[in-house]
């Protein structure tokens, strides 16, 4: 889960191989959602030494089956690399991705696109098939979904019936 301050980023007390690690992981834009890097939406879940002291890094990806996990643990793996860092990385599914785990700087930037932040509270983003979606445009409740696979599987195309724009939603897994 992010810190207090709405946050991801190394333990107090990390060295400076996680620090550098963290920093790194921060230049990785999320492919599903380029203005968001992968730190901001939640899915590096730990930079920590293994029992050999190597850098091992977790990632969970938004949900088990979404297509991008390998290109997400590809651009991880370049940008350590990229940064003089040697690191093992590896995929865990449990406990898996809530949108809980998007960082506030990331919400803001979501909101900024339009696509609709998940409410903070609570495993469920704002999809359940019978709920209704605030336009991130107009603000009007009126919408419908429109199809359940938006611009990348992990979303679902919603419309908006007073302003008449599309948007897409995150999906909940
Ligand atoms: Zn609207």
């Amino acid at each position: 889960m992010p810190d207090a301050a709405g946050c991801w980023g190394p333990e107090p007390g990390a060295d400076a191989a996680v620090k550098a690690a963290w920093e790194a992981l921060a230049t990785v834009m999320d492919p599903e959602i380029p203005v968001l890097s992968v730190v901001e939406l939640g899915i590096v879940r730990s930079v920590a030494r293994d029992a050999s002291g190597r850098l091992a890094v977790t990632v969970t990806p938004t949900y088990s089956g979404c297509p991008a996990t390998g290109v997400i643990v590809l651009e991880v793996e370049t940008a350590l690399a990229r940064a003089g860092l040697d690191a093992r990385v590896s995929v865990v599914i449990a406990p898996p991705w809530t949108t809980d785990w998007i960082s506030d700087s990331g919400r803001a930037k979501l909101a900024g696109v339009g696509i609709v932040p998940p409410p903070k509270s609570g495993k469920r983003a704002l999809t359940a098939p019978d709920e209704a979606v605030a336009c991130p445009l107009c603000g009007s409740a009126d919408t419908m979904q429109i199809s359940r696979f938006g611009s990348t599987a992990c979303k679902a195309l919603h419309r908006c019936n007073a302003c008449l724009e599309p948007f897409d939603v995150f999906k909940c897994h």
